[in-house]
């Protein structure tokens, strides 16, 4: 606990540091701890903590977690992965964003999984900034119409965008073309000024891009169990 406190410490420092180094205010920027694959138990003691927005990629763990923590007041669960449309339901039930909608097939999944009266859903559109169609997120050229789409469901609300890092190449590229990208799809939803970006290696340069939403694991919960 007290080796996790100090990380966190040390990450809100870094991350406070890049954002007044980019002439921003770090009061704007949520980070968002990962704790994929590190039991329940650790979520509570981030909690304790003060931490308030955590992220999972995987939906079952996600639900699982989620369902373990229920008595975590105000806890935002974020969900990061790659959704798979049937899962879509189960998704919705925990989140309170979802960060990887990269088809209109799963926005539609997940507006159809909207119980009556139940809040909208904040969601962020996954944007490819690789070559590789196999990664995930809808590639820049096909976000406008994805934005157009999604804006037209009424239980989702577009918040902006979202992407991970290519390997292959700088981060700090990468991460304008993302900017880029959340202007496109400002042109359709002019308050969707969300931008997801950062992990552990990369933050700094998310946070000098423009980023709003960092999602760190490792830097914070030490490495992660070898599973999955
Ligand atoms: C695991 C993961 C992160 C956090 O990665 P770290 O390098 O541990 O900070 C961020 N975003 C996504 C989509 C992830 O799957």
């Amino acid at each position: 606990m007290a080796d996790l406190a100090a990380r966190l410490a040390e990450v809100d420092e870094r991350i406070a540091d890049a954002a007044r180094a980019a002439g921003r205010d770090p009061s704007e920027l949520t980070r968002i701890v990962v704790t994929k694959f590190h039991p329940v138990a650790l979520v509570e003691q981030l909690y304790r903590l003060g931490v308030r927005d955590v992220g999972e990629n995987r939906q079952q763990e996600f639900s699982r977690k989620a369902a373990e923590a229920a008595a975590l007041d105000g806890l935002r669960w974020h969900f990061i992965g790659q959704a798979q449309t049937n899962k879509a339901r189960a998704i919705r039930a925990a989140a309170s964003v979802v960060h990887s909608v990269d088809r209109s097939r799963l926005a539609d999944a997940l507006h159809a999984a909207a119980e009556p009266g139940e809040p909208v859903l904040d969601v962020l559109l996954q944007v490819n900034l690789t070559e590789d169609a196999g990664r995930g997120g809808v590639a820049p050229g096909d976000l406008e119409p994805l934005a157009a789409h999604v804006a037209t469901l009424p239980s989702l609300r577009v918040r902006g965008v979202m992407a991970v890092a290519p390997l292959d190449e700088p981060p700090a590229p990468a991460f304008e073309r993302l900017r880029d990208c959340a202007e496109t799809v400002r042109r359709v939803v002019p308050d969707a000024g969300w931008i997801s970006a950062g992990m552990t290696a990369d933050f700094a340069e998310a946070i000098a891009a423009g980023a709003t939403h960092l999602r760190i694991g490792s830097a914070i919960t030490g490495p992660r169990p070898d599973r999955g």
